[in-house]
């Protein structure tokens, strides 16, 4: 018997209920379809793991996954079969017979998708299993883990090249979303992809708003932020375990759903939080930066950073744990000069090379004068990833409300100077008490009080000479030195500064307005997700309950049944037919049947 062949975009939509292929999508699954090799560069949320996944059904045989991180296959596994897709993995987590069965279902045709870690595929019993059965394809997932100039470079992955000779005529895809052109040509180079097609993707989340604010008060602008994001799940990061502890029980005291995650808590707690954290819908993670890699949870809606990070690249792949599932999402930060001290410290007292501790600096100090931007903050991000972003996004604190900046070129002059006659020894905090005229006894004990610089600053408040030095260190014009315990001292372009040759503009210093970046009523969320009625509202959350309970029936999380934006869609289009529902993106056929009835009822109920 002869039926035509389902196509990809069939697939699409029968299987995964999405109406349309994202970016390059198509093409990269024709080519693995039509038996070709294939680099995938796009970013996280992109949709990479559709491109395997539709060939792996499109093929005859097995698609065959590799992973370094064996803690998401099951949940991928789950979501996997929620769609009914025949889906399994085999690691050292499955008990001998769970393996055996995995096996018995692989060589009886009955799978349509095999997770394995590298080193299990490498045996050399799976790949003599392997050899029996057919293979649609192999996807070679975190790709850039086969480049040591990549940042998580595994020794197991340089094994992988065999793959080629081992399965002739098998089409494989390498995936990644973080790879520069060194990456790029070592991972073509080192899987010895077989002239593979590259579809290379901009590394840009339009979805993610970027608000960064100086640091004030800490805890009242954290709070500020998460006010309309109680029912949201999110992750706070902050620099110490002692702060991670102190926000998390902070945050709990202000009836928060918060946990708390670093390398020092007890390993069967941090666990748990972890796994609390994945399946729970409004919790936030308050986390040091040990949380998050191979974090796949879909549905992270923001994420907030109290302290700096120590690097734009850092910085960009920590905020990028958000809004995976494609929906509006925040990323959020506040900073001071204190911060760069302190991590300029860090890097100064670490056993790196002296070339190496310079580069980090230079780092610390690009990612500081980035906070202290009055324009656009994703042009000058994409550019650091070398992408041209031709206008300004329209999805940034800058962009959404764009600063008053105050001609800071005078003050600039004080500051220069009063660096220079307390002899280039001390912090801000002191300079400034110098400049404002206050006698304090630091002050006092130095005769500082006799310097001519002495209260010729007292026109400004001390908020406004804070966010004057920061610009003066992020413009390079004064420089925090780690091994003085973070003193100021001049650099070469003070001079000029002090010459009057040039001048300097600072973003004038406001309480941030209440409404900014606030939940669904924030600018960011406007522009990308309409907000819901009360009526939508309602029907939203009576349907955020039914996801929970089929959810925890399964013990599965929510978000593999429905994400949030399925959710959202059903509120509002208050399907009352099959087909109706069909129609609405995430759902495909085996949701259909699997949760048609009970979501028609619901709305049915509600109407
Ligand atoms: P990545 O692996 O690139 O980080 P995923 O493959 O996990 O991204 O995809 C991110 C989310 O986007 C998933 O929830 C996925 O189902 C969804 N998605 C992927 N492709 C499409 C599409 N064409 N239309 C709608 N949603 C999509
Ligand atoms: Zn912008």
């Amino acid at each position: 018997m002869t039926t035509a062949l389902p196509s990809a975009q069939d697939v699409l939509q029968r299987v995964f209920g999405y109406e349309q292929f994202r970016g390059q999508q198509a093409q990269a699954i024709a080519t693995l379809v039509e038996g070709n090799d294939a680099l995938v560069l796009m970013p996280t949320g992109g949709g990479k793991s559709l491109c395997y996944q539709i060939p792996s059904l499109l093929r005859n045989g097995v698609g065959l996954v590799v992973s370094p991180l064996i803690a998401l296959m099951q949940d991928q596994v789950v979501a996997m079969k929620q769609l009914g897709i025949r889906a399994s993995y085999l690691n050292s987590t499955l008990s001998y017979q769970e393996q055996q069965n995995v096996i018995d279902q692989a060589l009886g045709g009955e799978l349509d998708l095999l997770y394995l870690a590298p080193e299990r595929l490498l045996q050399e019993n799976t790949l003599n299993l392997l050899s029996q059965i057919s293979i649609a394809l192999i996807a070679i997932d975190e790709a850039h883990c086969v480049s040591s100039w990549g940042h998580d470079f595994r020794q197991d992955y340089l094994l992988l090249n065999q793959l080629g000779e081992r399965f002739p005529g098998v089409p494989r895809v390498a995936l990644t979303a973080t790879a520069d052109a060194r990456t790029q040509a070592d991972i073509v180079q080192r899987l010895a992809l077989n002239n593979p097609h590259q579809f290379i993707e901009s590394f840009d989340r339009p979805t993610i708003c970027y608000s960064v604010q100086p640091k004030t008060d800490a805890k009242k602008q954290l709070l500020q932020f998460l006010g309309p994001r109680k029912n949201q799940a999110g992750i706070v990061y902050c620099l110490s375990r002692r702060s991670v502890e102190s926000i998390a029980s902070w945050l709990q005291g202000q009836g928060f759903h918060a946990l708390a995650y670093h390398a020092g808590m007890d390993a069967e707690v941090r666990s748990e939080h972890q796994a609390e954290f994945l399946r729970g819908e409004a919790v936030v993670m308050v986390a040091t930066i040990a949380f998050g890699m191979g974090i796949d949870k879909p549905d992270v809606r923001f994420v907030a950073h109290l302290d700096l990070p120590k690097s734009l690249e850092a910085y960009y792949q920590e905020t990028g744990r958000a809004g995976r599932d494609g929906a509006a999402a925040d990323a959020f930060m506040v900073f001071g000069l204190q911060d760069v001290v302190r991590l300029s410290q860090m890097v100064a007292a670490s056993a790196a090379a002296e070339d190496i501790k310079r580069v980090e600096q230079n780092k610390l100090e690009a990612l500081l004068g980035w906070c202290e931007l009055t324009s656009c903050r994703r042009q000058p991000l994409l550019e650091y990833f070398d992408e041209t972003m031709p206008k300004p996004c329209g999805n940034c604190d800058n962009c959404l409300l764009p600063p008053k900046t105050w001609d800071a070129t005078e003050a600039a002059q004080k500051a220069l100077s009063c660096v220079y006659r307390t002899g280039q020894r001390f912090g801000a905090g002191h300079v400034i008490d110098v400049l404002r005229g206050a006698v304090r006894d630091k002050v006092k004990q130095f005769n500082h009080q006799d310097l001519s610089t002495f209260g010729i600053g007292a026109d400004l408040n001390e908020r406004q000479w804070r966010s004057l030095f920061r610009a003066l260190v992020a413009n390079g014009l004064l420089f925090s030195d780690p091994n003085a315990y973070g003193a100021l001292k001049l650099t070469n372009s003070s001079r000029a500064m002090l010459k009057g040759e040039r001048s300097l503009k600072v973003r004038e210093e406001v309480e941030p307005p209440k409404s900014r970046g606030s939940g669904s009523s924030s600018g960011s969320s406007k522009t990308l997700q309409e907000p819901l009625t009360d009526a939508q509202e309602i029907r939203f959350e009576s349907l955020r309950e039914l996801r929970r309970e089929m959810a925890e029936e399964q013990g599965v999380p929510p978000y593999v049944i429905f994400h949030d934006s399925t959710l959202r869609q059903i509120a509002k289009a208050q399907p009352t037919s099959g087909e109706e529902l069909l129609s609405i993106s995430g759902i495909g056929q085996s949701k259909m049947e699997k949760y048609g009835d009970a979501v028609l009822d619901l709305m049915t109920e509600l109407d």
